[in-house]
C-alpha cells in the first residue's frame, strides 16, 4: 500500500507541480545559472531505427512519457488561434532539460578542462573518493534490491525535495536479492537500461541470501533512449555522501561514454532532470557536473506519439521522476 502511495503521490507531482515549477522558476534558476538568452538546440533520435539490433523492440515512432515531457515541439498551424496558443501554452510548462552535449567533447580532457572551468574542486573530489576505496561498477538490480531500499530511505529531505520512500517504503515493499549473472550485452545497443553502483568493500556482506561481500552505497538507473543518455534515477546513501559518491559515479560514466565505445557508441547527449527541478543545490551541482539548459526535439520523427499505456504499474513507471 505505502508503494502505491509513494507512486500515486510522484503522479500528482508531475501533472500539478512541475508545470507549475517550470514557469515559476525558469527565468530567474536561467540567469543564475548565466545560461545564455537562446538556449543551446541539441536534436536527437530516439525511436528504432539506424544502429538497433533486430531483436530491437522499441518502435520507431514511440516515446515514453518520461523523455516527452522535454521534447519541444514545432508549433502548431491548424485549429485557429486557439489551437496554435493551447500549444504555445503546452511548451511553455514544459521543463527545461539539463544536458551535456556530447558532441563537445572528442575525449576526456576536453570534458574535464570545462569541469575545472566551473569548479576547481570537482575533480579533486572524485579522485578522494576512488582513493578512500569506492569502486564504481555496472550491476545487476536484483542483487542489490535491500542496499537500494537502505539507500532510498537513508534521508529524510533530499536536493529534489521530500523523500516520500523515506517515511512510506518498507523492506517488504522491494523484491528479494537473487543471485544474478553480470550484465551481459544489451539485446539493442541504442536502447538499453544498466544500473551503475558505487560500492565499498563489505566482506560478508548479505542481500538476504545472496552473499555479495560489497555493500552498494549509490546508484544510477542509466536509460539509453537512440543518441539519448538518461539518468532516469540517481541517488546515494546519506552515510556516503559527503564523501563525494555521486561525483565519483558521475564522472566515471561520463569517462566511459566519451570513450563511446561498445553500446556508449553513438551516444550525443546526456539528460538529468530539468534546470526547475529541486533546490538551488542540486541546479549548481548539475552545472558542476558538466550539465546545461537545451532545448531538446526529436530529429527522427516529428509526428512521434507517446506510448500511454493503460496498465497503472506502466503509467508510474512514466512518471518516476529521477
Ligand atoms: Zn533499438
Amino acid at each position: 500500500m505505502g508503494l502505491l502511495v509513494v507512486k500515486t503521490l510522484m503522479v500528482a507531482y508531475h501533472v500539478l507541480v512541475e508545470p507549475a515549477l517550470a514557469v515559476g522558476l525558469r527565468r530567474t534558476r536561467l540567469e543564475a545559472l548565466g545560461a545564455p538568452r537562446e538556449l543551446p538546440d541539441v536534436e536527437l533520435a530516439v525511436g528504432a531505427g539506424p544502429g538497433c539490433s533486430p531483436e530491437c523492440r522499441v518502435e520507431a515512432k514511440a516515446e515514453s512519457a518520461a523523455l516527452s515531457r522535454y521534447l519541444r515541439r514545432p508549433r502548431r498551424t491548424h485549429g485557429g488561434r486557439l489551437g496554435r496558443l493551447a500549444s504555445g501554452l503546452a511548451e511553455s510548462r514544459k521543463p527545461t532539460p539539463m544536458i551535456v552535449d556530447l558532441d563537445r567533447y572528442p575525449d576526456v580532457g576536453a570534458f574535464e578542462a570545462v569541469l575545472r572551468k566551473r569548479s576547481n574542486r570537482t575533480l579533486a573530489k572524485a579522485r578522494r573518493a576512488a582513493e578512500v576505496g569506492y569502486r564504481v561498477d555496472v550491476f545487476p538490480r536484483v542483487r542489490h534490491t535491500l542496499d537500494i531500499h537502505a539507500i532510498r530511505t537513508s534521508k529524510a529531505v533530499r536536493s529534489a525535495g521530500p523523500m516520500l520512500d523515506y517515511l512510506l517504503l518498507r523492506p517488504g515493499h522491494v523484491g528479494a536479492p537473487r543471485a544474478a549473472p553480470p550484465p551481459s550485452a544489451p539485446r539493442c545497443p541504442r536502447h538499453w537500461t544498466r544500473w551503475w553502483g558505487v560500492f565499498e568493500d563489505a566482506p560478508g556482506h548479505r542481500q538476504g541470501a545472496v552473499t555479495t561481500d560489497r555493500r552498494l552505497v549509490a546508484y544510477v538507473k542509466l536509460r539509453r533512449i537512440g543518441d539519448l543518455v538518461h539518468y532516469v534515477d540517481i541517488m546515494g546513501h546519506a552515510a556516503h555522501l559527503d564523501r563525494n559518491v555521486m561525483t565519483l559515479l558521475h564522472l566515471e560514466i561520463m569517462r566511459w561514454l566519451i570513450a563511446r565505445q561498445d553500446h556508449a557508441a553513438g551516444v550525443r547527449a546526456v539528460l538529468y532532470g530539468a534546470v526547475e527541478h529541486g533546490g538551488w543545490g542540486l541546479a549548481t551541482w548539475k552545472k558542476r557536473a558538466g550539465f546545461e539548459p537545451h532545448r531538446l526535439a526529436r530529429a527522427d520523427d516529428a509526428d512521434a506519439r507517446t506510448v500511454r499505456s493503460t496498465r497503472l504499474s506502466d503509467v508510474f513507471a512514466a512518471h518516476r521522476r529521477r
